[in-house]
């Protein structure tokens, strides 16, 4: 399992998609699959909606929920990249009871300064891309999902990727970092 770690708008749904298609694996995104449960008004759906659209983080369990019905036991073997998930301690953890632990290959950890972000953010202008929401999901960011940087780091999985560069030097960066895990190690 391949982690993609790091703020709103550091270019990591970017580089999952490259990921997928460069190495064969499954990438998850819990927003995409949020978006889609939305779309499709399950009682999931309903829940996350209005916290969506606040900036906030949807609940541990339907998030936890949502991403185990796409992840058993075999998937985890084939490998996966996760978008956007762990996003809170509870949810490292139940990720880690999830796949045997040495499943979690590594995590990227992507950096950029807030202010790159917001601009990249109000730019890509999707619905939940408003100034204030943007500022409340990177405040939500640094306060909750932060932690994980150092909870990843603690057990030496942890690789910091500049993302203040051009897409095609971060993508080289990845591929570099990512290529040297694969070879060493069982990442898949
Ligand atoms: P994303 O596309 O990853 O930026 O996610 C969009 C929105 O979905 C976030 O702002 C959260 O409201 C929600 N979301 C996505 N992944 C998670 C997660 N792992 N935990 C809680 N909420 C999430």
């Amino acid at each position: 399992v391949l982690i993609l770690l790091g703020p709103p708008g550091a270019g990591k749904g970017t580089q999952a998609r490259m990921l997928e298609e460069r190495f064969g694996l499954v990438q998850l995104s819990t927003g995409d699959l949020l978006r889609a449960a939305v779309a499709q008004g399950t009682e999931a759906g309903k829940a996350a909606k209005a916290v969506m659209e606040a900036g906030d983080l949807v609940s541990d369990q339907i998030v936890i929920d949502i991403l185990r019905d796409r992840l058993n036991a075999d998937d985890c073997a084939k490998g996966v990249i996760l978008d956007g998930f762990p996003r809170t301690i509870a949810q490292a953890a139940a990720l880690e009871e999830a796949c045997t632990s040495d499943a979690i290959g590594l995590s990227l950890y992507f950096t950029a300064p807030e202010a790159v972000l917001t601009d990249r953010l109000l730019s890509r202008g999707r619905q939940d891309d408003t100034l204030e929401v943007i500022t409340h999901r990177l405040s939500v960011y640094a306060k909750t999902t932060e932690p994980l940087v150092k909870h990843y780091a603690d057990q030496g999985l942890l690789r910091e990727i500049n993302s203040d560069r051009a897409v095609e030097d971060i993508q080289a960066d990845v591929l570099t970092t990512v290529s040297g895990a694969l070879n060493q190690s069982n990442i898949a």
